[in-house]
């Protein structure tokens, strides 16, 4: 076992800066994370040393980049426990991964009245795709709801199943109140009806060990940038009969076999997927990541997380006029709460005139801040760098925020 918090803190250069003259406090952890050297180092060697386009070329760096490309598909495959490298695509991000899956599976099963089942804690990113493709084929959006506490009644969600429910499509952990779905419950109940199940994964990724295999996932998405890899590299995994059995998507070079003026055909898979030049040095470095996540010790992480989820929600719950939402019984790291009679952004402000960074405003999740009826939180989310003592740091700044308000 290699955590230890003050060597993990020195594995991350940007901790070390001073904000405002004060040290660094990052809680924007579910917005992006951090980067540690292993990842930095990692990709900054293969822009010094070995860069080539991959695939393609028979010369001796190419043939590099190429091998350390494929070899880190196969670090995603372990890290995920996926059955094949071929099931694992690299796309830009999770917002890309789920786009796929609704431009393709979407637009083959999705008929006129047919429906698609979501959940009231989503992200956006995976509402407004399944909202478009609904449009697009005049389909219906159903969604399941929640408690007060932000878990999702899976009782309602049995009802909402219908022989009309052609795609379920739910988060495994909700990045605005940090809500951990029983995701193999829900996708055990939709095969039972013979409906292929789509995981958002960007907020799991990161803090919970994933087995697409045993979770029985069809598609299971999620961000390099989310989990202290690079930006603008990102995972959809699939099951090899489902992503063998749907249209590509994205079309041009690499992803086909053979073109010619009247007819193409496509190459196999994963390449199927990934059209023009795959963003090679972040899939490297995404590896990269994993490869130090797996150092470090992903159930020691957990452990270390809970424990300051625990100590953050005790702390912040002893401050008068401070209200937590998000209470599920399963939860990550996420403390979203709002202070009586002032606004989030006001308070967001002034948190970071103390080095703090915390997030502002609805979290691209604007249905699950109504239904609480409010327009927006002070959102902290936490990762395995952070500390007590910056919990004690965020405590203080808000009894500042309140004097100044007061
Ligand atoms: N899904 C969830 C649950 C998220 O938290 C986010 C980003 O915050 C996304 C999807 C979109 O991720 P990306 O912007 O990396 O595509």
């Amino acid at each position: 076992m290699t955590f230890d918090i003050n060597n993990i803190r020195n594995d991350f250069p940007i901790l070390q800066r001073k904000v405002h003259n004060r040290p660094f406090v990052y809680f924007d952890n579910a917005a992006t994370t951090q980067k540690p050297l292993k990842v930095i180092e990692r990709m900054d060697k293969v822009y010094r040393e070995t860069n080539s386009n991959i695939h393609r070329g028979v010369h001796y760096l190419s043939d590099i980049t190429t091998n350390d490309f494929e070899a880190a598909r196969e670090t995603v495959r372990n890290f995920i426990n996926a059955r094949h490298d071929h099931e694992i695509i690299f796309t830009p991000g999770t917002t890309a991964g789920i786009n796929l899956v609704a431009y393709t599976l979407g637009e083959k099963v999705i008929r006129r009245g047919d429906e698609i089942i979501i959940s009231a804690i989503e992200h956006h990113a995976n509402i407004v795709p399944w909202q478009m493709l609904c449009e697009r084929k005049k389909a219906k959006l159903r969604v399941i709801p929640m408690n007060d506490n932000g878990e999702l009644l899976l009782e309602e969600y049995r009802k909402l199943l219908s022989p009309r429910t052609r795609i379920v499509a739910v988060t495994h952990v909700a990045n605005s109140i940090g809500t951990v779905n029983p995701v193999k419950q829900i996708i055990e109940i939709a095969h039972s009806q013979g409906v292929p199940v789509l995981i958002d994964g960007a907020q799991a990724i990161q803090h919970l060990r994933v087995d697409v295999q045993e979770l029985d996932a069809d598609f299971y998405v999620f961000s390099g940038h989310k989990m202290y890899g690079p930006t603008g590299i990102g995972v959809l995994y699939g099951k090899e009969g489902i992503l063998e059995e749907i249209p590509p998507y994205q079309t041009g070079g690499e992803m086909v076999d053979q073109v010619s003026f009247e007819k193409t055909t496509f190459n196999s898979l994963p390449f199927k997927f990934e059209a023009g030049t795959p963003n090679y040095i972040g899939a490297i470095g995404m590896g990269a990541a994993m490869e130090y996540l797996k150092e470090k010790g992903l159930d020691e992480i957990a452990a270390y997380e809970k424990d300051l989820l625990e100590y953050g929600t005790r702390r912040l719950s002893e401050i008068e006029g401070l209200y937590l939402f998000g209470r599920a019984k399963e939860k990550i790291g996420v403390l979203s709460f709002v202070l009586k009679g002032i606004h989030p952004y006001d308070a967001g402000m002034i948190i970071d005139k103390h080095g703090i960074a915390v997030r502002t405003g609805n979290h691209c999740a604007q249905p699950i801040m109504e239904r609480f009826g409010i327009g927006g939180t002070v959102r902290a989310s936490l990762a395995f760098y952070n500390t007590r003592k910056e919990i004690d740091r965020l405590c203080e700044a808000v009894e500042k925020v309140k004097e100044m308000f007061s």
